[in-house]
């Protein structure tokens, strides 16, 4: 099937507000034939607080229908680069972090073979964890992550997985290079001084929003493409890293955040990087019965849509 095949719903033929309710109004697909693959995983049983993340990829299909298909500041459409599908939802047990942790890693080690790069809606950030395992192949990648919370706690309640620990265990576990990762907008009050130990003592580049605020957009995102370099890279955005007056929805709002003009900025800013998948997590749509935090979901996956479209069709060109 072509790229033809795989085209967003024509507004002026079916209005938004009616049709299937897929990513973006595209075509429910199977892996094997696309490039792109926009994956829900519905699990939010890593959520330590406020809970709700699970309804975040069905909320985010809703409100992606708003969604049009031309990059208003590149000029540029995804869907005229690569075969972009909505492949579904990962399997998951609602009632079990083991379970779903084997399950999702299965299923994003499918996605690998299928040779589809995953673009992933969550859920909580736990889920990153067994997306990782499932597409890092022996050799750890570097992260870009966006978050108000660092998520390299050791363990809560007597557990290991939560969503505040993935990033820790997929350091542990050779995923993730921690001399290649950043970790952008943290902020907030922290429950122990010796929080971020594990990240500085790893070699973790963490840059708290009050040091963005005081660089700006351009140098800090410079620094994070340095610190990726060219190698293989993973793209990880936790809603939460919005200031909670735009997103209410999320299970640990954190005052002081970025703006959604701020995130749209920073996203374009990862062109041209080797990213090997991408994910959106902790939209939590009870939380937030407006919808706004869903749509804010929706359009940032469509900027991280861009710049995977862009770093896929350039690795694959010939
Ligand atoms: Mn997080
Ligand atoms: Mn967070």
């Amino acid at each position: 099937m072509s790229i033809e095949d795989f085209q967003p719903l024509d507004s002026g033929i079916v209005p938004r507000f009616a049709g299937p309710c897929s990513f973006m109004r595209l075509p429910f697909a199977e892996p094997r034939e696309v490039d792109i693959a926009l994956i829900g995983v519905p699990f939010d049983g890593g959520t330590t607080n406020r809970t709700g993340a699970r309804h975040g990829p069905r909320e985010i299909r809703n409100q992606s229908s708003l969604v049009r298909r031309v990059h208003h500041v590149t000029g540029v459409s995804p869907f005229d680069l690569l075969r972009v599908g909505d492949c579904g939802d990962a399997p998951v047990n609602p009632l079990s972090i083991d379970d779903s942790l084997s399950t999702i890693e299965a299923h994003f080690a499918g996605i690998r073979q299928s040779a589809a790069v995953p673009l992933a809606v969550g859920g909580d950030h736990l889920i990153t964890l067994p997306i990782l395992r499932g597409l890092v192949d022996g050799t750890p990648v570097g992260l870009i992550h966006f978050d108000a919370h660092t998520d390299t706690y050791d363990s809560f309640f007597g557990t290991r997985y939560n969503h505040g620990t993935p990033f820790r265990r997929a350091i542990e576990e050779g995923l993730l290079d921690p001399k290649r990762m950043v970790q952008i907008g943290l902020r907030g009050a922290i429950s122990h001084r010796s929080n971020y130990d594990f990240a500085n003592d790893a070699g973790i580049r963490i840059i708290f929003i009050e040091e963005l605020v005081e660089r700006g957009i351009r140098d800090v995102m410079g620094e994070a493409r340095s610190i990726v370099g060219s190698e293989p890279t993973y793209v990880s955005f936790d809603i939460d890293v919005i200031d909670p007056s735009i997103a209410p929805g999320t299970g640990t709002p954190e005052i002081g955040g970025l703006t959604t003009r701020e995130a749209q900025a920073m996203i374009r800013l990862l062109r041209q990087l080797n990213i090997i998948g991408a994910d959106l997590v902790e939209v939590s749509p009870p939380l937030d019965p407006s919808g706004g935090t869903a749509m804010t979901g929706a359009v940032l996956l469509f900027e991280l849509l861009c710049i995977l479209a862009d770093s896929v069709s350039a690795r694959r060109r010939p």
